[in-house]
């Protein structure tokens, strides 16, 4: 049962193939076993687990299940979970007990998903590699030395490494496309808007979104289909009724216009990576797709955009861990201004520290003008790249990455290489736009990613074309060794 997808696994638990207590029971066990290994879960939430997939065999039996009934997922440990540690892998948060459940949470919990625990991510979810994490890395299941990508590691290897059906992530500028590109699964950031932000701990609110991370695209129209929609307590959440994700998965990929960027295909992609993009689109075409090429020509902008941006909003969302509110507060301070320095100091880990600095720096008065406001300006103008384009085409399809999975340790002590793996990520963030990434390949035993951009709110149109993609490929089936 474990192979299965979780599109598979809905149909087998309502056929009584097996009950969910069984299916539960199964993915604690291989956690239990193998865990030990990734790191994947900062909290295993086992009790609690087992009790809600009993739930969920009632409500299958009474008949009045809903879609996900006794699904095992895991959180990334960024969503507030109520009366669970929610400690976005920072020392900061290490002993915060959320009071209530984020929407994300709640919504999953509602269709009828098992939460098996919260998963390791980067610090705040700053940084490619889980490396950032206090709990230290997680490691890639495809190889042991290697980073899992970040910040959704933890999610994206336990998916990987069959430790649980599907997991949430959250992405700011590519922290569910690129771990899931890293360790061969699926990953989908909806547009702006569309997936609710309550409880999710912020870092960059403008950027920040939460997705599915998961085996095909089929399971994740499921999970995006229980996750979007309106919220009340999100004011950015969009008004806006959310289609049958379901429903469009298999249309016909006939005229469907597929914009290739010239500036995502360019010398910084691993050449052998550039081979498996190029092998998918002729995939597309051969389905009917049109392949297109247009220009994005902004794209060289939007790191260092996305730099000033995400620490700016990072530097005020995070003013709020004083060591008074919440979470870490120092030992035996001498006045209120040690009392805040020192909770700082000691709560925070280097790299969120590096975002505070230079997110303060880019908003105090004499540099606003010239970095904050330029940079939305600049933004702007990433955006209108993708209008233009999308005049001319239906989806974008890009790599995910510019490279596999790299080794733990490589990137850690240059944070500009670190930066740079979300070279081809990083846009559809500032734009608003849905993205996504499906396994397309395998370099040297390390999968490789595809991503599709779409335009706002066409999630439908990605999920669609990455099924069609997935009918015709079976590079989303590969498991990494041992998994
Ligand atoms: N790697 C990027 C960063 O460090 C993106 C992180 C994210 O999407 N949360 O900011």
């Amino acid at each position: 049962m474990l192979d299965q997808t979780l599109t598979e696994q809905a149909a087998a638990l309502r056929r009584g193939d097996y009950s969910a207590t069984e299916l539960t029971a199964a993915y604690l066990a291989r956690i239990d076993a193998r865990d030990n290994a990734l790191n994947a879960f900062v909290t295993v939430t086992a009790e609690a687990a087992i009790q809600a997939a009993a739930a969920a065999d009632a409500a299958l039996a009474s008949g009045c299940a809903g879609p996900l009934a006794g699904i095992p997922i895991a959180h990334k440990d960024i969503f507030c979970t109520d009366g669970v540690r929610t400690s976005c892998a920072s020392r900061m948060l290490d002993n915060f007990i959320a009071p209530y459940d984020a929407t994300v949470v709640e919504r999953l919990a509602a269709a009828g998903a098992v939460m098996l625990g919260k998963t390791n991510m980067d610090e705040f979810a700053m940084g490619s590699s889980n490396e950032t994490s206090f709990y230290g890395p997680v490691r890639n299941p495809w190889d042991l030395d290697r980073v899992p990508g970040g910040s959704s590691g933890g999610s994206a290897a336990a998916v990987a490494a069959g430790l649980c059906s599907a997991a949430t992530g959250t992405d700011t500028g590519g922290s569910i496309r690129q771990p899931a590109a890293l360790t061969g699964i699926c990953g989908l950031k909806p547009t702006y808007g569309r997936v609710s932000r309550y409880g999710m701990v912020a870092f960059a609110s403008s950027l920040d979104q939460a997705g599915p991370m998961a085996r095909s695209a089929a399971d994740m129209a499921l999970l995006l289909q229980a996750m979007a929609g309106f919220d009340p307590r999100d004011s950015t959440s969009i008004d806006r009724p959310v289609p049958d994700y379901a429903a469009a998965l298999e249309q016909p990929l006939t005229g469907l216009r597929v914009g290739l960027p010239a500036e995502y295909f360019n010398a910084g992609l691993d050449a052998a990576m550039g081979d498996a993009v190029r092998a998918a689109l002729t995939e597309l075409e051969r389905l009917g797709a049109q392949l297109v090429d247009i220009r994005l020509p902004h794209t060289a902008l939007s790191v260092p955009t996305y730099y000033v941006v995400a620490p700016a909003e990072a530097s005020s969302n995070l003013a709020r861990y004083d060591g008074v509110r919440y979470g870490y507060r120092a030992q035996n301070p001498v006045d209120l201004t040690d009392l805040y320095k020192r909770s700082r100091s000691e709560g925070f880990g280097a790299e969120v520290k590096r975002r505070i600095l230079v997110g303060t720096y880019v908003l105090s008065a004499g540099y606003y003008d010239a970095y904050y406001l330029k940079a939305q300006r600049v933004r702007r103008l990433i955006r209108e790249d993708f209008l233009t384009a999308f005049g001319q085409v239906d989806v974008i399809a890009a790599p995910t990455t510019p490279q596999p999975a790299f080794r733990l340790g490589e990137k850690q002590h240059d944070p500009v290489a670190m930066y740079l793996s979300d070279i081809y990520t990083i846009a559809a963030n500032l734009a608003g736009l849905p993205a996504l990434s499906v396994p397309c390949g395998l370099v040297q035993g390390l999968p490789v990613g595809l991503q599709l951009i779409g335009r706002d709110f066409d999630e439908a149109r990605l999920l669609n074309v990455a099924h069609r993609y997935q009918q015709a490929t079976d590079w989303h089936t590969r498991r990494a060794p041992g998994a």
